[in-house]
């Protein structure tokens, strides 16, 4: 009983670490690639409630759904990783469309792991284009003078707000 609970919350927190790197990849990779079809109405100023990009969120909830949904018709490990995946989502919205976009009300970061994420998030959208920009991840973050540095060194304005 107790290693199953061991490996229930083990698969769960690797679960939401792993979705950490695969949105890391994905923001990359899909989304400053192909994806960027997307992914561009993000990097633009937004018109209305939704945009394109939006339609991420609806993907990367599939696997979510699933995963609970085999956990609890048969395949109990998948539980843990569809609530993982979930709670990546959750803290996800609370945080880039919450205290980075401010789409609804938050209250005001106070930590300074937040403030440096925010900034982070910040630089990346200091570039408009598929290209060139920095700072790809979400919960994890390079240091801000560094990103600062790299979009100098490209002749970007990057202004710590
Ligand atoms: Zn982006
Ligand atoms: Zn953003």
């Amino acid at each position: 009983m107790i290693l199953q609970v061991l490996s229930f919350i083990a698969l769960y927190l690797g679960a939401v670490v792993f979705m950490e790197g695969f949105a890391w990849v994905t923001h990359r990779y899909v989304m400053h690639g192909w994806g960027w079809i997307w992914h561009r109405s993000h990097h633009e100023p937004r018109t209305g409630h939704f945009e394109l990009n939006d339609l991420f969120a609806v993907v990367f909830a599939a696997p979510a759904i699933v995963g609970i949904y085999l956990g609890v018709h048969g395949t109990p490990w998948m539980l843990p990783v569809g609530l993982g995946i979930t709670t990546y989502g959750a803290i996800y919205f609370l945080f880039h469309d919450g205290l980075v976009h401010r789409r609804f009300p938050m209250p005001k970061a106070r930590s300074a792991y937040w403030k440096r994420l925010i900034q982070a998030h910040r630089f990346h959208h200091a570039v408009h284009t598929k290209d060139g920009a920095v700072s790809f991840g979400f919960l994890l973050a390079p240091d801000v003078r560094k990103l600062k540095a790299r979009l100098t060194a490209q002749g970007v304005a990057a202004d710590e707000t």
